[in-house]
C-alpha cells in the first residue's frame, strides 16, 4: 500500500489545484462573477499563476480559490491540503506549533489555518438526534478555567460543556454552556433531539424535568457507583463518557491554553472526528474529504465576499 502522504496533491501545486477544482467544479470551471462555465478558458504560460482561468464574459481572471477561505491566505494550496489531512486524521488534534513546524509556515499562518479548518468542521445542526425513538446519551463535563467566573471550589469556575451522542448514528454534538441549569440546557436539548427519542443521562438534578418531555428517559445513578442500570442494561452514558475521555486527552495534550471563545471551535473539531471516525466507516482520507467539503461549503459568493 502506498503512503497517503505520497499523493501528488500534497506536494505539487498544479495537482493540489486540480484536486480542489474537481470537488468545487465537478462540471468544469465556473466564473465566480458571471456564474457561467461556457465561455471560460484555462490560462497557460510561464508567467501565469497556477490554476488561473479567464472568463470571456466579464474578461476577468479567476481561480478556484475565489470566494473560499483559501483566497485570503498566501499559504500554498498543497500545504492547506496537508494541514486538512493532518487535523482530520489525528485523534487528539494538532497544535498551531506543530503545524508551524511540520508545514514550515509561520506560527501566525498556522493559527489561521488551524482555526479556519476547525470552522469548516462545524456541524450545521441540521441532523436532529434520536430519530425513530433512538437513544441519545447526554452528559456534561468541566474543563479549564472560565475567565468570567471567580475561582472557587467545585466546578463553578470551569468552562462547562454539554455533549449529546446519538447511539444509533453514533454522531456527537457538543456546545459550551454558560450555566449547567435546567433553564439553560432544556432549549438546547429540545432543538437537537426528537421528542420520540429516549434520553440517557446521569442523576444530575437538571435532567428529570427535561426527560419528561421525551418519549423515554433512562437514568443511571453515578453517585451510587452505578454505571449501567441493573434493571435495564441499555440505560447508561458510557458512550458519551468515552467521547469526553478522547476530548479531554486531546485538550490536555494538544491545546493546553484554550480560552472561552475558542472552546466551541475545538468542540466542533472533536465532534467532527468522532462523527466521521473509522468505527463509523470513514477512512482518514474520507474524513479529510468531508472536511474539504465543509471548507468549500462555507464558500461565499463573489458579491458577499467583496
Ligand atoms: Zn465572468
Amino acid at each position: 500500500m502506498a503512503s497517503i502522504l505520497s499523493a501528488p496533491y500534497f506536494h505539487n501545486e498544479e495537482a493540489a489545484y486540480a484536486f480542489v477544482e474537481r470537488r468545487i467544479w465537478p462540471n468544469g470551471a465556473v466564473c465566480p462573477r458571471c456564474n457561467q462555465s461556457d465561455r471560460v478558458g484555462k490560462m497557460g504560460g510561464q508567467s501565469t499563476r497556477t490554476g488561473t482561468y479567464k472568463c470571456y464574459g466579464c474578461r476577468k481572471p479567476f481561480t478556484v480559490k475565489v470566494g473560499t477561505v483559501f483566497e485570503s491566505s498566501h499559504v500554498h494550496l498543497r500545504l492547506w491540503l496537508q494541514a486538512i489531512f493532518l487535523i482530520a486524521s489525528s485523534k487528539k488534534g494538532i497544535s498551531a506549533n506543530q503545524l508551524h513546524r511540520t508545514l514550515g509556515i509561520t506560527l501566525k499562518s498556522a493559527w489561521f489555518l488551524g482555526h479556519r479548518i476547525r470552522e469548516a468542521m462545524k456541524d450545521d445542526g441540521l441532523i436532529v438526534f434520536g430519530r425513530g425513538g433512538g437513544a441519545v446519551e447526554i452528559d456534561e463535563t468541566y474543563i479549564g478555567r472560565d475567565p468570567f467566573k471567580k475561582l472557587g471550589r467545585g466546578s463553578q469556575h470551569k468552562m462547562k460543556v454539554l455533549s449529546l451522542v446519538d447511539r444509533h448514528t453514533r454522531r456527537a454534538r457538543s456546545m459550551v454552556v454558560d450555566k449547567m441549569t435546567m433553564k439553560n440546557i432544556a432549549p438546547i436539548i429540545k432543538a437537537n433531539v426528537f421528542a420520540e427519542a429516549h434520553l440517557m443521562t446521569d442523576q444530575a438534578p437538571m435532567y428529570p424535568k427535561i426527560g419528561d418531555q421525551f418519549a423515554g428517559h433512562g437514568v443511571v445513578n453515578h453517585s451510587a457507583k452505578e454505571y449501567v442500570s441493573a434493571a435495564d442494561r441499555t440505560v447508561h452514558t458510557n458512550t458519551v463518557e468515552g467521547y469526553f475521555s478522547v476530548f479531554k486527552r486531546g485538550m490536555k495534550g494538544t491545546y493546553q491554553h484554550c480560552g472561552h471563545n475558542h472552546l466551541n471551535r475545538y468542540l466542533s473539531e472533536f465532534d467532527f472526528r468522532y462523527s466521521y471516525r473509522v468505527g463509523n466507516g470513514y477512512s482518514d482520507l474520507e474524513r479529510a474529504e468531508m472536511l474539504l467539503k465543509g471548507i468549500v461549503g462555507k464558500r461565499l459568493t463573489y458579491q458577499t465576499a467583496h
